[in-house]
Order: C-alpha cells, then sequence, then structure tokens
C-alpha cells in the first residue's frame, strides 16, 4: 500500500490551505452534475459566452492543426503585431508588438504579474472572483475599495485617492474592470479621466482588464489607457467576445516603460506554462486582425446581449428586486434587499443562502454577491445570462436589419431558457 501522509492538509502552502475551488468553476461542475443527476438546471453561474467563435478563426485554427513546435516565450510575433495594432485601431493607444505578452488565459498573466510585482493590491468591491485569491496565494495584501449601487458600483477618484493619500509611495496595482464582471456596468471617459489623474499622482500601476470591452453593448468601449498610457497595462484575450473560453488565450499590452516587468513576468513563464498553444495563436492572429466578418459577429452578439438584458432587467425590477441595466458583457448584478423580509421566511440570511436556496428550489443557479467582495449579509448575487443556444440565436440574428428592427419576439424564441429561469427567480420571490 501507498504510503500517504496521514494529514496531508499540514503540508499545504499557508497561502493555499483552506481555498475553495473558484466559485466561478465549482458552481459550474455543481450545475452540471445536478443536471446529470437528472434535475432541471438554469446555468447562469458560470460567465462563458454562449456564442460560437467566428467561423474565419475556427478556419484558421484547422489550417494550422499541424503547428506543434513551441512558440517564444512572449508569444508569437505575428500575433503580438495583430494585438498590438488591435489597440491602436480600436483604443487609440500605440504599441508595438514587444509591448506584448501572450499567455494561456489572461488570468495566468494576472497571476504572473502579482507575483512579479511587488505590491498591494486594489480591487473595487465588488470585482470578479479571482482576483483576491490569488493575491493571497501569492501573500500580497488585498486592499477592498468601496463603491455604490446608487452610483452603478463604480470606483471613484475620490475613493481611490483616500486609499493612497495616507502612504503615497507605497507600490501597488489597481485592477478595474468594465464593463463589470460582475455588474455589467461600464465607466464614462469623464469617470476614466478622473481614475487616471489619481493613479499617475499616486504612480499607481493600473491592469485595466478590458476582456469584455468589444462586449459594451453600443460597441463604445474606451480604454483607461488612453488617459494614462505610461500606468497602464490591457489586459484582453479571447475568452469572451470571440466565444472562445476553453482556448485559453490572454494578452497583455505594457507601456514601453514597463518593459522591465513584461521581461520578469516572461521569465515566470519560461519556467511554468512555456508558451502558449501554437495552433490557438495562429489563429488568434485571425481574430485580432478584425475585418468585416468579425464586425458583423460583435454586431450581432451586442444586439443580442442587449435587448436580452433589457428584458431580464425589467422583470426583475417589476418583481421589486432592484437592479442596474446593464451596459455590456453578460452580467446583472441584482440586489434582492427590498424582498429580505420574505426570503427571511425561506431560509435566506445572506448571499450564500440566497444562490443555495435558489438553486435548492428553482434549478437556477447564480452566483453570491460574496465571492465578489460584498459583505456576506447583503443579498447581492451575480447572473450570468447566457444560458439559450447562442450558435442558433446568432445565426438568426443574421436577417436583422442594420437598425436592429426584428420580430420583437427575437430575444423569447432564441433566448426563452435564460427568460424562463428570470421567470422562476420572479415567482420564487413572490411566493
Ligand atoms: N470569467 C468567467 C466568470 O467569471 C469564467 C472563467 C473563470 O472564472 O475563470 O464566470
Amino acid at each position: 500500500m501507498a504510503n500517504h501522509p496521514k494529514k496531508p492538509n499540514v503540508n499545504l502552502n499557508l497561502n493555499v490551505r483552506g481555498l475553495p475551488q473558484s466559485a466561478t468553476l465549482a458552481i459550474n461542475e455543481l450545475s452540471n452534475q445536478l443536471k446529470q443527476e437528472g434535475r432541471k438546471v438554469y446555468k447562469l453561474g458560470l460567465g462563458q459566452s454562449p456564442f460560437p467563435v467566428p467561423e474565419s478563426v475556427v478556419d484558421e485554427l484547422k489550417v494550422n492543426a499541424r503547428q506543434k513546435d513551441y512558440l517564444p516565450v512572449k508569444g508569437l510575433m505575428r500575433l503580438r503585431k495583430a494585438v498590438a495594432d488591435y489597440h491602436c485601431r480600436v483604443n487609440g493607444t500605440c504599441h508595438s508588438p514587444e509591448d506584448v505578452l501572450i499567455g494561456p488565459g489572461s488570468k495566468e498573466l494576472m497571476f504572473l504579474l502579482q507575483y512579479v510585482y511587488y505590491g498591494d493590491l486594489l480591487i473595487p468591491t465588488p470585482s470578479w472572483v479571482s482576483y483576491a485569491p490569488q493575491a493571497q496565494m501569492i501573500g500580497r495584501q488585498v486592499r477592498w475599495l468601496k463603491t455604490r449601487a446608487e452610483n452603478n458600483w463604480i470606483l471613484t477618484a475620490e475613493e481611490l485617492e483616500a486609499r493612497c493619500i495616507n502612504d503615497p509611495a507605497k507600490p501597488r496595482i489597481l485592477i478595474i474592470n468594465y464593463p463589470s464582471n460582475p455588474t455589467g456596468l461600464t465607466y464614462t471617459p469623464g469617470e476614466l479621466k478622473e481614475l487616471a489623474h489619481v493613479s499617475k499622482k499616486y504612480q499607481v500601476i493600473l491592469l485595466s482588464d478590458e476582456i469584455y470591452g468589444e462586449l459594451h453593448h453600443k460597441g463604445k468601449h474606451v480604454s483607461i489607457a488612453r488617459y494614462y498610457p505610461e500606468g497602464t497595462i490591457i489586459s484582453g484575450g479571447l475568452s469572451k467576445w470571440c466565444g472562445a473560453g476553453g482556448w485559453r488565450l490572454g494578452t497583455f499590452t505594457f507601456p514601453a516603460s514597463m518593459r522591465w516587468l513584461l521581461d520578469s513576468m516572461a521569465v515566470m513563464a519560461s519556467e511554468t506554462f512555456t508558451s502558449t498553444s501554437a495552433p490557438i495563436q495562429y489563429a488568434a492572429v485571425r481574430a485580432f486582425s478584425g475585418g468585416h466578418d468579425i464586425e458583423k459577429y460583435l454586431w450581432r452578439c451586442r444586439w443580442i446581449l442587449s435587448k436580452l438584458a433589457e428584458v431580464i432587467s425589467n422583470k426583475l425590477i417589476a418583481a421589486g428586486i432592484s437592479v442596474q441595466f446593464p451596459q455590456g458583457a453578460f452580467y446583472l448584478f441584482p440586489d434582492f434587499s427590498p424582498l429580505r423580509e420574505k426570503l427571511v421566511e425561506k431560509g435566506v440570511t445572506g448571499s450564500q443562502s440566497l444562490s443555495r436556496v435558489l438553486l435548492e428550489e428553482t434549478g437556477v443557479a447564480i452566483l453570491p454577491g460574496e465571492v465578489f467582495g460584498r459583505p456576506p449579509e447583503e443579498l447581492t448575487a451575480r447572473i450570468a445570462y447566457v444560458d439559450f443556444d447562442g450558435v442558433r440565436a446568432h445565426s438568426a440574428a443574421e436577417n436583422l436589419n442594420s437598425q436592429g428592427e426584428i420580430d420583437e419576439n427575437f430575444i423569447y424564441n432564441y433566448c426563452g431558457n435564460t427568460i424562463e429561469a428570470i421567470d422562476r427567480i420572479c415567482e420564487w420571490v413572490s411566493n
């Protein structure tokens, strides 16, 4: 018999001891398991694009299936150039291919950044589930910055300044993510300018997570790198706008003055993942090069997401749940507090029990606000409105005219499962 240590847990690094699996992936696995057991489950937990990868990008992957060599650690030069050109074209920020680092998902690059850069991590609450655990694993201090629902959950320049003013020289990384996971909301150019101003004043390194930038519902995403180019790293990838989460390709684009940081991350990359999958990198060149077909593809994704968001937000509001209309991505961040009294009768006392009881009683899987850094007793949650057949919906959207006018039943016909899930939530809270 193998000689296993009796208490394997005690040998775990203290920074990872007791950490659970990431909430987004855990809810997906639980939902799949319940489905396999024969339960009807509405999967509004994991934030995965429902849409297919654009045809031209899939074709490029097929053509490159035989690419088998290790690629350079920092990424395929053609891809680094395509990403630099993309930012120039889309964001109006100029970068050279040497400013770009390619990785197996932006999540991994975020981990490497936190590992190599010594400094506190500043994140607004709510924020995506993995920023804080990554900092904890590495042993960095996490400082949560307050936001308010009335203010669209955005981080204000005043709040950032209040955090920096007492110890102005401290090294810090601030992560802002917009359109936001988990709220679906974003910043105005004026708000970004103010944040850029304070970041510059205190020399905060800004990690601008723009993975949902192309899914701004009106196609009007603006990068903060425009206002603070020398201090901003832009994080992006194929996972969301290109529907290719499972392909695992992320990009970091640095200001030239931060080459030292990029180089250190590349050293770490060389000792850990080596380089990103070769066929995926070749296919990604096609994705970042853009063109008419990619524009058309994005236009349809945005149209479907924005219409669906409108329908379901209205339903939630009518049921007495408080929520802001999303401006991008595929998330809503409702607050069930107005219905607290009724929910207490169902055994709901905070966001964890809200999600658990909702799943048990209705089959709708969502994520509790607590995993995004909200106080446990608050009745907030994230809804990822992606449980519908995106291939079917996307192809049906081909018949949309340029004004987006079409049979108003489109959303009901093609995104019915998500609407049914929202109806279930609304019925549940009113019973
Ligand atoms: N970003 C997605 C989410 O928040 C899923 C991927 C992940 O968390 O790694 O649901």
